[in-house]
């Protein structure tokens, strides 16, 4: 979707929104899978409730996007436009075990930087790539933790309100990969409590956790990490493995030979040959185990 209406452009000028006009999504994803749109960068977090009444008032459909590491978007011009936080200076502000922390900030970073600092309880998300933003609304986790058991309070955009909010950690229900944010509540902020641990100890804990994902995932490829949720008391990967799936293609999208739940673009491939290969695998499992696996990859298919 092009902006093309002057009063529209301008408006998003006074409200500091930067417009990068014809974006591939490819380019913006950790899969490199996507078409193009325009891309509105919000550089003043008091703005979004004006900016999006002024796109409503124009008719433009919206999707907000942190890092790209959890998304597979659709082939060919895209019917919405892309919103995304600029990141601040600092990203980061630490008051004894708490680290306020900008939503555009990025994760790994954010890790690194409260470990220095002596504050642990991260360290399994050290290589979970994207934003704070992202892994807020995923509840990003790995080996054992989560993100949504640190948080303390969020500023968020609360759209039904139509204002910015600031909500509590125990008002927030944070399950495993699902949140009970509304689907077009946007993450501003967060405040976390870390607890304090020797920098040298984290950093032990943190070598371990990477050396866990070398060993198990595909690291130098286009991917989203998991493709699909674990289902109860299941392992999504485990199942794709022993029905013999490691290597199936649809075009360039590929179950990985390294890790049976990551599924790769080894090339050019489309949404479309990536959903096929979804549908395909979903399809077999099913068929096998009797388990209906649920996307963890959030599709941006329309
Ligand atoms: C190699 C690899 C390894 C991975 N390993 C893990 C892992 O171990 N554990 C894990 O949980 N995930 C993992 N992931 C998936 C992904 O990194 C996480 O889900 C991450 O938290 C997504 O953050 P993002 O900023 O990239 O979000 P995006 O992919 O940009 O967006 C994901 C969703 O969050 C929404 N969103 C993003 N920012 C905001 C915001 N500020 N406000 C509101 N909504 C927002 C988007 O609209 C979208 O619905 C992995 C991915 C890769 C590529």
């Amino acid at each position: 979707m092009r902006i093309e209406d002057s009063k529209l452009k301008a408006g998003l000028e006074t409200l500091g929104v930067d417009l990068h006009s014809g974006t591939s999504l490819a380019e913006l994803t950790s899969l490199g899978i996507g078409g193009t749109t325009d891309l509105l960068r919000i550089t003043k977090h008091e703005s979004i409730a004006h900016l999006i009444s002024l796109l409503e008032r124009h008719q433009v459909p919206y999707k907000f996007l942190g890092g790209g590491s959890n998304l597979l978007v659709g082939d060919g011009e895209l019917p919405w436009v892309i919103l995304q936080l600029a990141k601040p200076d600092p990203e980061i502000v630490l008051a004894g075990n708490l680290a306020h922390v900008d939503a555009a900030a990025d994760l790994g970073r954010t890790v690194t930087y409260c470990a220095k600092h002596d504050l642990g309880g991260m360290e399994g998300l050290i290589g979970v790539p994207g934003t704070v933003g992202g892994a807020l609304r995923m509840n990003a986790g790995a080996y054992g933790m989560q993100i949504g058991s640190y948080v303390r309070e969020v500023k968020l955009y609360r759209a039904a309100e139509r204002r910015i909010e600031i909500l509590r950690g125990h008002e927030i229900s944070f399950e495993y990969r699902h949140t009970s944010f509304a689907p077009d509540d946007m993450m501003l902020a967060v405040t976390l409590e870390l607890p304090s641990k020797p920098f040298k100890e984290i950093l032990q804990g943190i070598r371990i956790c990477n050396e866990k994902r070398r060993s198990s995932q595909p690291l130098g490829q286009k991917s989203a990490g998991c493709i699909f949720k674990n289902p109860p008391g299941g392992s999504a990967g485990r199942m794709i493995d022993e029905l013999g799936l490691k290597g199936l293609s649809v075009g360039d999208a590929r179950v990985s030979d390294r890790h049976a739940n990551f599924f790769v673009n080894a090339g050019y491939a489309s949404a479309k040959d990536m959903l096929t290969l979804m549908s395909e695998v979903r399809g077999r499992v099913e068929k096998a185990f009797g388990v209906q696996l649920e996307n963890e990859v959030v599709v941006w298919n329309s």
